[in-house]
């Protein structure tokens, strides 16, 4: 894969000021490894001064409201993810589509106000274990694709895709990694048919579900796994690192 393999940490709803000296260990650490591209995305209150903090990594949001600025108490729109210092933005997290009701329309509208205050989008599919019970994955993930692809003219600088499988985030399990690359490839197929195979090629496509050190070198050297979106195990500087090592020895990578 021509791109390098891309680690982001997924921070959550975890995080205060004292998280901030893993976020310098993560940093100091990610200057070895200059062959994966490593990033994190803390919980707002945290952006700006990860950035501070940040020489190599790259810093994002985990969400972003979708309008400019106006009377919406509570909410962060884009262009102030992007002045914190954020250089991307998760969008279609299956825990934002879960507790907050978010649908594709919204995502795309998000997708909308991202790409025009400047950021990278990392978006996020998966199917529920019942939608891949019924055998409908792969249909589904891409009908949560095809609706969103539309809004990136420049995909190769613009758009990681993550796929999230929602019954391997954060349990313990992982998908196989068979199933990981059947639906890598469906992905991949879907972005060659609606980018061309030149511009599809540069996006990285990332599997997210209960990553760790110890798994992290078999998901990582699967045919068109381009990186991982990290949750719990990026939470220390020490596992997060461990799967920053599994990228930067890694064969697919
Ligand atoms: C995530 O939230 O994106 C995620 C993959 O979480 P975890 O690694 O904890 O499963």
């Amino acid at each position: 894969m021509a791109e390098r393999p891309y680690i982001v940490g997924n921070w959550k709803m975890f995080g205060t000021r004292a998280m901030l000296s893993e976020a310098r260990a993560i940093d100091r650490a990610a200057q070895r490894y200059m062959k994966v591209e490593v990033a994190v995305a803390p919980p707002y209150t945290l952006i700006h001064a990860v950035h501070k903090e940040a020489e190599q990594i790259g810093v994002g949001a985990q969400d972003c409201h979708p309008g400019a600025e106006g009377a919406h108490t509570g909410d962060i729109n884009a262009t102030m993810v992007a002045d914190a210092g954020a250089k991307f933005v998760i969008l279609g997290h299956s825990e934002r589509r879960q507790d907050h009701g978010e649908t594709n329309k919204l995502i795309n509208e998000k997708i909308e106000s991202a790409l025009e205050a400047g950021l990278r989008v990392i978006l996020c599919c998966g199917e529920s274990l019942e939608t891949r019970d019924a055998g409908e994955a792969e249909v589904f993930v891409l009908r949560q694709l095809k609706s969103a692809l539309g809004a990136f003219d420049d995909p190769a600088e613009r758009l990681t895709i993550a796929y999230e499988p929602i019954w391997a985030i954060g349990t313990g399990r992982t998908a196989t990694t068979d199933d990981i690359a059947a639906m890598h490839g469906a992905i991949r197929k879907l972005l060659d048919q609606t980018f061309g195979e030149e511009a599809s090629a540069k996006v990285r496509i990332l599997y997210g579900g209960s990553v760790k050190p110890d798994n992290a070198r078999e998901i990582l050297s699967t045919a068109e796994v381009g990186g991982a979106l990290v949750g719990g195990a990026s939470l220390t500087a020490e596992s997060f690192l461990g799967i920053v090592v599994a990228a930067s020895e890694s064969d697919e990578v």
